[in-house]
């Protein structure tokens, strides 16, 4: 057979997979899934397909509430800031170890407080989008949802100097069919949580550490508000018992990757 007959069978679908090359067989990789993911769940999927360069992808909006637990990385996030007095102990804290987070901003708060918001990105934090004013998304009509989030993500943008990546609805309140596409369009992921030591109700600072402290395990994105003195107070030694159970901090981005780009460590 020469090579033109060879390419020609091969167009009309006559030759079976064995008549393929070896070195082409071999090119296929499945992904690889951390165990319990659920289906369609590519939180802790380790290798993604490329998306194809040319027309936009009909992508849909990608949802995540913790990471892959490689290298016992776990996220610390806080939520509801900046807060004058409250973010620059958190910021203290942090510093002190060397440890990076990601702080979910509402957009009003850094209309408010540009310098906080810039001293947050500064620090080489990731900068997140909780929408303009806390409103619970899902009680609200497209419209008014898109302008809560494109409303703080550019209020955010123009203070920090950052483009958020992921949006955390308040309260998790959030139509996912509905509203996906909206964050979708905006170029962002929908990030949960999956450790919530209920900081905001104010249980006392030893309340917050064990709380967060027995709940953490590798791939946990845990929540917390700085916005409560009690939070800032419990940070550091929150921050003391996880590192030393030996956990690694990323930003929520390090181990997830940006939610519709390429996977980026960090
Ligand atoms: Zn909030």
């Amino acid at each position: 057979m020469t090579r033109a007959e060879f390419l020609k069978l091969i167009a009309a679908g006559a030759l079976g997979v064995g008549a393929w090359p070896r070195l082409v067989t071999r090119g296929f990789a499945r992904p690889l899934t951390v165990s319990g993911a659920a289906p369609g769940d590519t939180t802790g999927q380790l290798w993604q397909p490329v998306p194809p360069l040319s027309a936009e992808p009909p992508s849909p909006t990608r949802f995540a509430s913790s990471g892959p637990g490689l290298g016992n990385r776990i996220a610390i996030t806080f939520d509801d800031g900046p807060t004058p007095g409250v973010t620059e102990k958190v910021l203290r804290e942090l510093d002190r170890r060397n440890v990076s987070a990601t702080f979910f901003m509402i957009g009003r708060n850094a209309e408010r407080y540009p310098g906080l918001a810039r001293e947050v990105a500064d620090a080489g934090h990731e900068i997140a989008n909780h929408t303009h004013t806390h409103p619970p998304l899902s009680a609200l009509s497209p419209a008014r949802a898109s302008h809560e989030m494109r409303q703080a993500q550019d209020v955010i943008t123009t203070a920090t100097g950052r483009a958020p990546k992921w949006l955390r609805p308040p309260y998790g309140a959030f139509h996912r069919e509905a509203q996906g596409p909206l964050a979708r369009s905006l170029g962002l992921g929908v990030l949960y949580w999956s450790v919530d030591p209920r900081d905001w109700a104010r249980p006392g600072v030893n309340q917050i550490i064990n709380r967060v402290v027995s709940a953490t395990v590798p791939g946990s994105i845990i929540l917390n508000h700085d916005l409560h003195a009690q939070t800032a107070q419990a940070v550091g030694a929150m921050l003391d018992r996880l590192l030393e159970k030996d956990f690694n901090f990323t930003r929520v981005s390090g181990f997830l990757g940006e939610p519709y780009g390429p996977y980026q460590a960090g």
